[in-house]
């Protein structure tokens, strides 16, 4: 088969300058100011509350969300695949207003179901057109009960952007200031951004080149720290003072909450990690002997390991297609046959050109029930691995567009669930398929990597942060304060593994300075290690397997996560048995890689 490189974008908007698009947005810009006079005009807060018009206004969001979600991956869309494109970025200008539009319109709509009273909510779910929505109606009333009154909240908001926005918008502004000063082979000087800086110090192959890169990356963070520390300190201080006006006194509550998880969950998963780490550090060693070192630096832990002549297999797009598709089919024939469909069909914008953004992502159309995948396609193993993962996000997607909306959002730490799973599958399969120990020993460290940034370094970050909260607490914490708790954290999450640490990762580290959410490190690891678990099971359990995951999927807008593993996977992830047997699959992939470096090592 030959499929094309480019996506088809068309089939929703004929283009970016199209009067069909123009007609609605300008439609929406009308619609959102009327819905939020309906919700205003709503009063539940009576002797019989009208629950025609909360129907209603329902089926309003749930029409109108999905439409502009359309529009909005067309937009972004046509940007990422032309970053010059200024109608699109004008567009994207538009869509930034009627979202915020939209979400000023749905508080005061949530914050109405406090005022009916328990019983009377109850009644109400029990009716069968609000039935289906049970969890997400609770949920959204739940939130609201936290809530101050409509005025204090939008006074709030209003503060939040030159406040608490404003102090994430610094220090992109900040980070947009690094420059680290290199010279090339021939003696030239070249300046490299952060960004470019980053990628080069962990992946190139030459370890002086690494190091001398990292003590300049170090240094240059230091140089600015007081600035970065007055950020987060300010940042967590805003946030903090948030919690306690809404009277929240755990700071991981809303992280919690935003991941629909337990404390307990996510105790019993550091704690599985914390004591099966032996493997990841074992392996580390490993790979300093095969580096000729006795420990490895912080720049060494991503670079590549080559032994001999590897030169792992090489998967142009249409055998890269056919691979995954084959091999997802081992697995489960809707996945297959969804895959060949997006194929097929040109959901895939891959082709590697310029004026491309750079990264991938995979954009839902719920008003289509498509998806669309963007990307640049090269043709290593760990593309295919990508575009597997890309392919997943799709397949979770397809098989929950039949449900109603607002049943469709599922938590951050399930949302990368199928795509893990799909990327799973896919790199176990280029494992198997090399055809020298070399190239088999390239694959595995590859695929060691992301499990060991999972780990220990995604551990490494929620130690930090969970300290430098609680200190936070009893007021700002200086930056050389912050070197210090990183500099603990990384060592206890690598078990005092390496021979240098990266103090001044807080600052580095993008993920600190969210300001809509904070702990964005935990989700990940609890993505990863549960569809590890799920995979571990589909290897046990064959022919049923494809429905039970299906059906799981389809529950994840709708479920916490430990009554979502409880009824699809008869686990409790309150305990630490089912993340010890996703852990014990990558323990034979290190194995593995164990037995095969052993005629390797030095000494
Ligand atoms: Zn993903």
């Amino acid at each position: 088969m030959s499929y094309s490189m480019n996506w088809d974008l068309e089939s929703i908007y004929p283009n970016i300058d199209s009067v069909e698009l123009e007609a609605d947005l300008s439609k929406w810009e009308k619609q959102i100011p009327e819905l939020g006079k309906a919700i205003l005009s709503w009063n539940p807060d009576q002797d019989k509350p009208d629950y025609n018009t909360m129907k209603h206004l329902l089926d309003s969001l749930n029409k109108i969300q999905p439409e502009i979600t359309e529009a909005s991956m067309f937009i972004s869309g046509t940007l990422s695949a032309d970053v010059n494109n200024e109608k699109a970025k004008a567009l994207m200008g538009r869509l930034s207003v009627l979202y915020s539009e939209l979400s000023t319109t749905t508080v005061p709509f949530y914050k109405k179901f406090t005022l009916i009273s328990d019983e009377e909510w109850q009644a109400l779910l029990s009716l069968p057109e609000f039935e289906v929505f049970a969890f997400n109606l609770n949920e959204e009333r739940e939130e609201a009960k936290q809530l101050l009154s409509e005025k204090e909240e939008a006074l709030l908001s209003k503060l939040a952007v030159d406040g608490f926005q404003g102090w994430e918008q610094h220090y992109d502004t900040l980070v947009s200031k690094i420059e680290l000063s290199v010279s090339d082979e021939d003696g030239n000087e070249h300046i490299l951004s952060a960004g470019q800086a980053e990628n080069r110090m962990y992946n190139h192959p030459d370890p002086k080149v690494r190091a001398s890169l990292f003590s300049k990356w170090e240094k240059a963070w230091r140089e600015q720290a007081t600035l970065y520390a007055d950020t987060l300190n300010h940042l967590a201080g805003f946030r903090l003072a948030d919690y306690k006006i809404h009277s929240i006194d755990n700071f991981l509550e809303k992280p919690l909450k935003a991941s629909r998880m337990q404390r307990e969950t996510l105790d019993a998963m550091w704690q599985a990690i914390s004591e099966n780490k032996k493997p990841f550090t074992d392996y580390l060693f490993r790979k300093a002997d095969l580096m000729g070192k006795d420990k490895l630096g912080w720049e060494d832990i991503e670079a590549p390991v080559t032994v001999g002549n590897s030169e792992p297999k090489s998967y142009p797009f249409n055998e890269g297609a056919a691979f995954i598709i084959d091999n997802f089919r081992k697995f489960s024939d809707k996945m297959a046959d969804f895959a060949e469909m997006a194929f097929e069909k040109r959901w895939i914008e891959a082709e590697d050109r310029a004026g491309k953004a750079p990264g991938g992502y995979c954009a839902e159309l719920p008003i289509s029930k498509e998806s669309r995948i963007f990307m640049t396609y090269s043709d290593s193993p760990g593309e295919v691995a990508t575009l597997a993962h890309e392919l997943g996000h799709a397949f979770h997607n397809h098989v929950i567009f039949d449900l109603p909306y607002l049943k469709q959002h599922f938590a951050m730490n399930v949302a990368e669930t199928a795509s893990t799973f799909a990327e799973l599958v896919v790199s176990d399969a280029t494992v198997k398929s090399a055809t020298s120990d070399e190239d088999k020993i390239a694959l595995l460290d590859t695929k060691i990597q992301n499990a060991l940034a999972m780990f220990l370094n995604i551990h490494a970050r929620f130690i930090f942060e969970s300290n430098f909260y609680e200190e936070r607490k009893k007021g700002l914490v200086s930056a050389g304060r912050l070197n210090e708790l990183m500099e603990e954290a990384q060592k206890e999450a690598y078990q005092d593994s390496l021979a240098s640490y990266h103090p001044s990762f807080w600052a580095s580290k993008l993920h600190f300075y969210i300001s809509d959410i904070s702990f964005y490190n935990f989700p990940y690891t609890f993505g990863y290690l549960f569809s590890l678990g799920i995979y571990a099971q589909a290897l046990e359990s064959g022919s049923d397997f494809e429905d039970q995951y299906i059906a799981l999927l389809q529950d994840t807008g709708s479920m916490n996560t430990e009554d979502l593993a409880r009824k699809h996977l008869d686990v409790d992830l309150t305990t630490t048995d089912f993340w010890v047997k996703g852990i014990n699959i990558l323990k034979e992939d290190i194995q593995t890689f164990m037995d095969l470096t052993e005629h390797y090592v030095t000494k």
